[in-house]
Parts: C-alpha cells; structure tokens; sequence
C-alpha cells in the first residue's frame, strides 16, 4: 500500500524539496550501482553520521524537565536578585543525571546526582549547578579531572574499576566524607523524583542596600526521601536502564507534577573569617545547628520537553551564569566551574549554544557578541563594539554594577585553605556515621562498602580502605574490615 494519500505530507529534503522515493535509492538499473546524483541518498547518509553531538564527560546520562519556581516567603532581606523577590513566579528548566556513566549507562549505579537548574529571569539566565549531595570529593579543581578519571574506565581494560576509586579517594583525604555519603543509603536514590537537590558552592546573596551574605541552597523533595537497596538497584540495572528518566517522565506525563522546596542557609558576610569551619571549602557542610534552614519557595515540574535532543541532550548550564544579587564565593571549585563549564559547552555543542532553545534567555539579550558557527539571530547592537555613537547597548553600572566581590591580598601560593578550627578531613563524615545514620542504615553501609572493597580492590589499596573507614570512625572501620576481609 502506498503511505500518500491527499493527507500525508509528502517527504522532503532538508531544503524542502519533495523527494522521489522514500526507500529506493537511484540506480541505473535494479541491481545495477547507484548513483552519485541521488543528492537525497547522499544527504541521508551524511545527516545519519552526524546525529551525535559528543556526550558530556561528566553527567552524561540524565533527564530533564520543564517548571516553574514560586517564591513563598521573603527574603528580600538578603537579595536583591529578581527571581527570589516576593510574589515571582519564574519559568525554569531542570537536568538531573548520574556523574560518571555514559550516555547508555543504567540510572541505578551508585553514584552522586547532577540537579542543574536554569532560571529565565528578568535579567537573564540564573544556572544553580548542584548535586543532591550537599558536598564533593575534592575541594581543589586541580583535582576534578584526576578524581573523574579513576571513576570511569580503565585504560587498558575499557571496564569500571573499584581498584582505581579507592585508589584516587585512600590518597585523598578531603573526600571521606562525600564517599560516606555515596556509600549510604543516599548513593541510589529511588528515583530523580525522591532526592534533595543542594547548591552545593556557597554563594554570595547581595540585597538592595549593597550588603552581602554567603548562603547555600537545599532545594527538599517534597515527594519524601526514598532509595534502592545495592541488590534492588543491581536488578533494576539490568531490567531497565532508564528507570530514573522514565519515572520523571510518566510521573510528568500523568499529570503528577514533582515539587521540591527551597530552603537557604544565609552566613552573615563577616562570619567567614574565623566560622569553626572553612565556609567555602565544597567537602563540609555547614551544620543546621549553626545556620538553620530559611523558607524561600517551591519549584515545579510540570512540562515534559516535546524534543528530548533540542531541550535535554543540548541544554547547557553553567554556574557562572549568576544574575544580579547573586555572586561566586572564594570556593576554588566553584572558580573552576566558573570556566569549564561554558567551556565545555562551546566544545560540545558549538560557541553558539546560548541560542539554542533550552539555552536562550527570555529576557532581552543586548550582548555585542557575533557571528561563529550556526548563529542565527543577530545581536542587538547596530555596530558590533562598544562604545558606538549608533545607540548600542551601554553597561548600566548603577543599576547593576554589584560589589558582590570580597577582599583578597598576599602572597601567590599553592596551599589548602588556611585552616579553620575543626577543618580536618575525618571529622563530618564521622558524624554521619554515629549522629545521622541510625543502626540499619549503618548496617547498610557495613555492607555497601565491603561488597564494593571485594570486588577488584587490590592488597595495599585495601588496607588503605579499611584505615581510612577507621579514620572516619573507629567501630564503622573495624566492622567493614571483618567483612571484606571475608568475616
Ligand atoms: P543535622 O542533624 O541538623 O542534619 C542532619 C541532616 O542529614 C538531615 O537534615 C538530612 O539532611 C541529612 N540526612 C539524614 N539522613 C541522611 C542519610 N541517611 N544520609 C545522608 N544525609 C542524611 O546535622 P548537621 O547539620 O550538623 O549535619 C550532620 C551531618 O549531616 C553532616 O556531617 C552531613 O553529613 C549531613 N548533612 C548535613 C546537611 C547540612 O547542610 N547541614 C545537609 C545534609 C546532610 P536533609 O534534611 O538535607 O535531607
């Protein structure tokens, strides 16, 4: 049967043109070569080799949607940035993703989440890059490249390996406390749906009258905490892969909109200097106790992109877009992020990404930028520089012109941060451990991480493991030891 009737739309090339044949390709007889004149068969082929754009290093595979975030509670007290004013309601897109698998990999491996969100405000994009852990492996970007390396595959195998984890996290202190939080309950959440999403970073918030505060976000589920059991996430790994990307998706879908509720942690300015802990070291949290949690909003989910390529697989969020009241903090990852991240955009998905649906600000963009690959709206300005005496846009310093810095003078070093009271290595992940974890979530990690220590870890790299559980706690060391060393 033929597929045209008055009805179908008649097939085209990418330049419009009606096309001849669907499924034959020009020959000079039925078994005899083709041709190089079938432009269509030509431009077929070469579309279909370029359908990829390379997947992201980190946070490849992941889902994404739609919303909008309401303000419910006023903290114009404390910034000054449009989206957080009282009454604002903005529209917003989210990614979430796992860190260190590819683009084909199961949802369900142990690993941290990516809970990126962009922001279209009035005065362009806000991105919050976060995680749904408050914390990191490294505090240095020095090292982000190093740690991501041994959490993919080896180089001569192709395969994961625990050896090289372990390797890179015994030699590196600063990370316990992250690893105890991956090796927990929280390392396999039960779905994108049922996890937290922290900023992470410290921020810099800066109010109307030019006054400055550091602040962290914590965006709670509202749909409640839940997770996978190793062995539960281990079947499902192999049942179905997408099992994260298709709860979003059907929870959206059937018409039952994820929320989550944001809540900051506001430091005044000057607490940092001699705070027990360093504030912007990205391996500690600042303890509720000391900065207790402060309403803000609720973000919704609501929409599922129409195009999971256009709006998901291109979409591209970069901390450093920071919109006026917000500003980076002295937190050395975030810097780094600072730069690699719209970097690696440009890489990925050409210096023109900025004008790509997800990606492009819904407020006026009047940027003296031009040209490059695949651009397709001009800028705004009449004459490419600045300053023209053609009305081209013009900074507004007095309206947007922020203090939102901090001093810094001494000498050039390449040192950790200088130390705080309580800034050791060991000391929050052994609170975890004895305070936050009650006796089956303790059990729980007992055996997450011996499982995880039996499989490929090699003799020196073992007993660095087991004395670093023991530097996080004494009696959580003792009992994984008993059992990866078989007990
Ligand atoms: P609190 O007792 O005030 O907070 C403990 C927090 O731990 C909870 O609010 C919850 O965070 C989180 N939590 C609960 N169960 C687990 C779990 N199974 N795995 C991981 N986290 C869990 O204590 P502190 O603020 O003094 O922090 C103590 C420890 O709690 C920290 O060392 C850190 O490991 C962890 N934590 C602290 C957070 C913070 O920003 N202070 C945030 C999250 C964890 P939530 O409500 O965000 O789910």
């Amino acid at each position: 049967m033929s597929a045209s009737s008055p009805k179908t739309p008649y097939t085209t090339n990418n330049a419009g043109i009606p096309v001849e044949s669907d499924e034959h390709s020009l020959s000079i007889s039925p078994d005899g070569p083709i041709l190089m004149q079938d432009h269509y068969l030509i431009e077929k082929m070469a579309q279909f080799n370029r359908e990829r754009v390379p997947e992201r290093v980190v946070h490849a595979k992941g889902a994404g949607a739609y919303g909008f975030f309401e303000v419910t509670h006023d903290v114009s007290q404390f910034t000054k940035a449009d989206l957080f004013q009282p009454g604002r309601r903005t529209d917003m897109l989210a990614r979430f993703s796992t860190v260190a698998g590819e683009l084909g990999s199961p949802d369900t491996w142990r690993d941290p989440r990516g809970f990126a969100l962009k922001f279209y405000t009035e005065h362009g994009n806000y991105d919050m890059v976060g995680n749904n852990t408050p914390i990191f492996f490294v505090r240095d970007p020095m090292k982000f490249q190093d740690f991501i390396r041994s959490q993919k595959r080896h180089p001569a195998t192709g395969l994961r390996n625990n050896d090289m984890q372990w390797d890179f996290w015994t030699l590196s202190p600063e990370s316990a406390h992250m690893v105890t939080w991956l090796m927990g309950d929280r390392g396999i959440p039960a779905s994108f749906r049922h996890m937290n999403g922290y900023s992470s970073h410290t921020y810099m918030w800066v109010n109307g009258a030019g006054e400055r505060f550091w602040v962290k976000y914590h965006f709670k589920t509202d749909q409640g905490i839940d997770y996978l059991t190793q062995a539960d996430a281990d079947e499902m790994a192999g049942s179905d892969g997408d099992h994260h990307r298709r709860d979003l998706y059907e929870s959206i879908e059937s018409g039952n909109a994820p929320t989550w509720s944001l809540k900051v942690q506001i430091m005044p300015f000057e607490d940092a200097a001699d705070y027990r802990f360093n504030p912007f070291d990205l391996t500690k949290v600042w303890p509720h106790g000391d900065y207790p949690l402060i309403d803000v909003g609720r973000m919704t989910l609501n929409k599922n992109p129409d195009n999971f390529f256009i709006h998901i697989e291109q979409a591209a969020f970069e901390p450093s877009n920071l919109v006026p009241g917000i500003g980076p903090s002295p937190d050395k990852m975030l810097l780094g992020r600072l730069f690699s991240y719209p970097d690696t955009h440009r890489y990925r998905i050409g210096p023109n990404y900025a004008q790509l649906p997800p990606n492009r600000a819904r407020s006026h963009v009047n940027s003296y930028a031009k040209d490059g690959p695949m651009r397709y709206e001009a800028s705004n300005a009449a004459r490419p520089y600045a300053p023209n005496s053609y009305g081209g846009p013009a900074a507004d310093v007095d309206r947007f012109g922020d203090p939102a810095g901090w001093a810094a003078a001494g000498e050039m070093v390449r040192e950790a941060y200088k130390l705080h009271r309580e800034d050791d290595d060991w000391g929050q992940a052994g609170t975890q451990v004895r305070q936050v974890l009650d006796d089956a979530a303790r059990d729980r990690l007992v055996s997450n991480v011996s499982g995880h220590l039996k499989q490929g870890v090699s003799r020196p790299v073992l007993d660095r493991a087991l004395q670093y559980w023991r530097n996080i706690d004494k009696v959580i060391g003792d009992r994984i030891a008993k059992k990866a060393n078989g007990g």
